[in-house]
This record gives C-alpha cells, structure tokens and sequence, in this order.
C-alpha cells in the first residue's frame, strides 16, 4: 500500500492525481479535470478533458457560454465508479450546491476523498453529504473557527417573513450568491409557505432557470428590473451581494437590506456591509459539522484547505488524527460575494445599468 501523499500532490494548478494524470478544481487550465462543483473558483474555463456530474457540467455550460466548459464532457453518476489510470474514481454527493460532489479515488491499496465544499444540514435543492470513510479526507475549512454556528435555515427565513409583516410597505432585497443560496433561499421561502412571487435580480435568473430544467421547481419568479416600484412594497427582491447596497437597490420602496451568508454571524460584517436584516445561511459547514465530518469520515490523516485551517487541524488532532494543511491558492470564498456571474449574460448588462 502507497499512502495518498505519494500519489496525491498538491501543485500550482491544484491537487494533482499524479497515477490518473488528472487536477481536482484545477485553478488554471489543464488536459484533464474533475470538478466538484460549477462555483467559479472550482470551476474555471479552459480545460481539455472535465470529468463531473451532469448537474455540475450543465450549470457550468449556463455560467460560461456554450463549449467553453471544457474541450471534452464526461458526466459520472453519484457512486459511479470510473478507472483514470488505474486509479478507482467516484463522486458522492456533497450537499453544498446542486451537483457537488466530494472526489473519492483509491489506488494500490488507499483511498483518499475530496470533498470540495460542503455542508451537512439538509437543503432542499441537492442531495445530502454522503461520509465515506478513508485514509486521507481533504476538508474545506471557510468557517473553520468554534466562534461559527450557523443557526436552522428554518429559523432564519422566518426572521425574514416575520420582517416582511411588519413592514408591509417596504421592499425586502436579500443578497445571496447566484449558484446554490439563492435557489436555496428560493425553496426555504417557500416551504415557510410563501407562494406568491419572488422577484429577482437579472444576474439570478439564467441559474435559477437551470434548477428548474433539472428538477428543482422555484414557483412564480419575475424580473425585478422591470416590477414597477409600487408593485414591489411589502416584496421579496433576491440579489447579489454586490447589488443590495448599490445604486440598483435604491430605487426599491424604502428597501430593508437583507444578506444571507455565513459571515452574517459576524455582526460587524454586517454592519460594514449595511444589512439591516442579516440572515445566517451558509453553504459551508459550521465548526460542529467540519468537527463531526471528522468522526463519521474517521480518516487517519486529515488535509485542511480553503481558510481557516489552524484550528481545525488543532481539532483534528485532539481526535488523534494527523492534520495537514495545504495552502491551495485561488480558491475565493463565494459567500463573500466573490462567485460573479458570468459576464456574457444578457440579463446582467441590463441590470448593470439599471
Ligand atoms: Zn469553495
Ligand atoms: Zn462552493
């Protein structure tokens, strides 16, 4: 038997699986990739060779453009199980966005798992992590300190329709990412009983249209561009981060600024952002599910990448683990606001000068 770390190397495009010639979330382009998930840092343009699942590639294809998700598209079922080079590869729900998966490979004899981003409270719009256990586990760390709780998703909306009661007169406009929050959100909404529509930001729209054409129903969605202002008192407006605070949300009825994210356990983040109404819901795990994951995963030795990756190696190793940490460069955090949507899209250029 090889230990991963002879196998599994980290270079300047990312975590290379030297046997199976292939990158996990390669930030550059290269001959052969596998994805975990069509966030743009994970997913970047330019490849030879992408090896996803087929949610991941079609929502890449609706962020980039036509053909530019790579030269070749190969889709791999969850537990699937596809031989690179000798290498046994597999992918196995994530529970971070429609389409994530975690990166199971073996070879002579050990197994290593990636596991991308990744989230273990339920989410209505994609399937549940799923633990494998192994001899290396690759964690994420975004919210990687004991100082992160994230709160029932559950909890949190009704905050946000208990705010909408109240202040029947004015707009709610909640930033949340284009690729997984907002539908998110979408669905959270409305299972807090909410049916009536929602209006979203053009920059929201082409991902919100791809959820639906692979089976996740949004219900009555509308442009909010093009809402007259009185339609829109006592509304739930969705969009991007970058939006809420900008010029394009001013001209809402007297708008309560909303953020939905992570970093909204911080109260001086929202202050500085200038949320009235800041809403915990992240797509990462807090620091009790990344501390759990461990257990249920119970690899030996532990990689942690992707922020704050001190104290969870710490954490690790107090449960008698080894603990690494990678250093990955180019990986950006899309609860901060930095998932941008694609340039190309026609509904962006209109909002852009909204
Ligand atoms: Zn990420
Ligand atoms: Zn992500």
């Amino acid at each position: 038997m090889r230990h991963p770390d002879t196998w599994l190397k980290v270079r300047p495009d990312g975590l290379w699986c030297e046997p199976g010639g292939f990158f996990i979330d390669p930030v550059n382009p290269v001959e052969r990739a596998v994805i975990t998930h069509a966030h743009a840092d994970h997913a970047r343009p330019g490849h030879g060779a992408v090896l996803a699942s087929a949610e991941t590639l079609a929502i890449m294809e609706v962020r980039m453009g036509a053909g530019r998700a790579g030269r070749t598209q190969q889709a791999l079922p969850y537990g699937e199980v596809l031989t690179l080079g000798g290498v046994r590869v597999w992918l196995q729900p994530a529970g971070h966005v429609l389409g994530s998966a975690q990166v199971a490979m073996e070879w002579d004899g050990s197994r290593a798992v990636v596991s991308g981003d990744y989230k273990r409270v339920p989410d209505p719009t994609c399937l549940p992590f799923e633990p494998i256990p192994c001899d290396v586990f690759v964690t994420e760390a975004t919210f990687g300190l004991p100082v992160f709780r994230h709160p029932p998703p559950a909890d949190e909306v009704a905050r946000l329709l208990a705010s909408v009661s109240l202040f029947p007169e004015r707009t709610h406009v909640v930033g949340c990412y284009a690729l997984g929050k907002c539908q998110r959100l979408i669905r959270l909404i409305r299972e807090a009983g909410w049916d009536g529509p929602l209006y979203l930001h053009g920059a929201l729209l082409p991902v919100c249209r791809a959820y639906e054409a692979l089976g996740i129903p949004l219900g009555d969605l509308r442009p909010a561009t093009v809402a007259a202002k009185a339609e829109l008192a006592g509304a739930i407006v969705l969009a991007p981060p970058s939006a809420i605070a900008d010029r394009w949300a001013r001209r809402l009825a007297d708008p309560v600024v909303c953020l939905a994210s992570g970093w909204m356990r911080v109260r001086q983040r929202a202050k500085a952002k200038g949320v009235e109404l800041p809403l915990v819901i992240s797509d990462h795990c807090d620091w009790d599910e990344l501390c759990r994951t461990l257990v249920d995963v119970d690899a030996p030795e532990v990689w942690v990448t992707h922020g704050r990756e001190e104290a969870l190696i710490h954490a690790a190793e107090a449960q008698g683990r080894r603990g690494r940490p990678l250093r990955l460069v180019g990986y950006g955090d899309e609860e901060e606001g930095e998932d941008a949507p694609p340039a190309e899209s026609p509904n962006v250029a209109a909002d852009a000068t909204a």
